[in-house]
């Protein structure tokens, strides 16, 4: 599968918990086909401290998700949607929005 969800991307969820929310993409990994996004899929990391007495902390942080339960929102006409990819004259990959061509 082509992955065409770059860093920085907004993107919405499609399913699972987090469906609907909307938020900006930090991480890619298209090996995995998984992605990070801001504030979505939020897990608790335990920390257990050495000290006693204290109790452990815990740390918020999101996790991967699989990149099929996400969509693009286009900045130009701020709809989820398909990426088109298109090569341009002069060679480079070009990315349009479906539903109104702007590219992205
Ligand atoms: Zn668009």
């Amino acid at each position: 599968m082509k992955i065409k969800v770059k860093k920085n991307d907004n993107v919405i969820v499609l399913s699972g918990r987090d469906r609907g929310k909307q938020g900006k993409v930090t991480q890619v990994f298209p090996k995995l086909g998984l992605l990070v996004v801001e504030g979505i899929n939020l897990r608790f990391k335990h920390l257990k401290t050495r000290q006693r007495g204290r109790t452990g902390s815990r740390v918020q942080y999101a996790a991967p998700l699989p990149i099929a339960k996400v969509s693009v929102i286009c900045p130009h006409c701020g709809k989820p949607t398909r990426v088109k990819i298109q090569i341009g004259s002069d060679g480079q990959k070009i990315r349009l929005c479906r539903k109104c061509s702007q590219s992205m």
